[in-house]
């Protein structure tokens, strides 16, 4: 059995309790070494066999996970954040299932709420946005056009931009242009529950220049939409006069 753990966003009190445990029985732990914190591996048992996948092709790891399992030895495959997001497991899966390996996929806290918690904000507010658009900018790896920023900015939905900071001239381009305004609150998490965080905020006209001078070109969410600044409604839920299953209104 292999265990695809997600570690979350970078502090180690941030894993799940089940991730935390699937570490400290690991007889051999594949972590993604570029994010997550290798505090992580202090869990581990002394004996654990460690492998960074960041210096791994697919196979190769594929190939460790095989001969652990046939030894019936304890695998976890450590991502970061929740490893059903940006995680590259379906391919690791597919393979597995090519092979006959059972595996498991324990979530864990992804980057996107980390950072949105950073900032002390919440992406849902009521007339301001009920949505939360998770998605990057194209690089190396392809972006469907349909789903090009400029396009899921006209939404005007809550947004958490992965893997892109390195772009931040081209996202801000986009982001204008979808928006047709550039007065539209940004804020960069480098990251985000790391104990070098940074928070920087901005708006679309001045969140290029922050970022640069700052010189971040990594591990950081853009997260844009005016639920970072600005007016909403409060909630129905917890409003006096609302009634609903458990409260009667007033
Ligand atoms: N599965 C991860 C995402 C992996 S993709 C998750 O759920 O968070 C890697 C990208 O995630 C980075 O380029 C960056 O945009 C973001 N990221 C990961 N950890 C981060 C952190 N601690 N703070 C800010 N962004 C982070």
């Amino acid at each position: 059995m292999i265990s695809f753990v997600g570690a979350g966003p970078g502090n180690v009190d941030l894993i799940t309790i089940k991730g935390r445990r699937l570490l400290e029985e690991a007889d051999i732990v594949i972590y993604a070494g570029s994010l997550v914190s290798k505090e992580h591996l202090n869990f581990c048992k002394e004996d654990c066999k460690l492998y960074n996948s960041a210096s791994m092709t697919l196979e190769e790891v594929i190939e460790v996970v095989e001969e652990g399992v046939k030894a019936n030895l304890k695998v976890v495959r450590l991502h970061t954040g929740d490893p059903t997001i940006y995680g590259a497991i379906r391919e690791q899966m597919d393979l597995l299932d090519t092979k006959d390996i059972e595996y498991e996929v324990v979530p864990g806290v992804s980057s996107f709420t980390a950072a949105c918690s950073s900032i002390k904000k919440e992406f849902t507010l009521p007339n301001v946005s009920q949505t939360v658009i998770l998605t990057r900018i194209e690089g190396r790896t392809p972006v469907p056009k349909e789903e090009d920023l400029e396009e899921l900015a006209k939404h005007k939905a809550s947004m958490a931009i992965f893997l892109s900071v390195k772009e931040i001239d081209r996202v801000v381009e986009k982001l204008i242009k979808g928006y047709g305004s550039d007065d539209i609150p940004v804020a960069v998490v480098y990251k985000a529950t790391w104990e070098d965080e940074k928070i920087i905020l901005g708006t679309l006209k001045d969140i290029g220049e922050k970022i640069k001078s700052n010189k971040i070109d990594k591990m950081a969410q853009i997260l844009v939409g005016n639920f970072i600044e600005g007016d909403y409604e409060r909630s129905k839920l917890y409003h006096p006069e609302f009634t609903h299953k458990f409260r009667k209104g007033i």
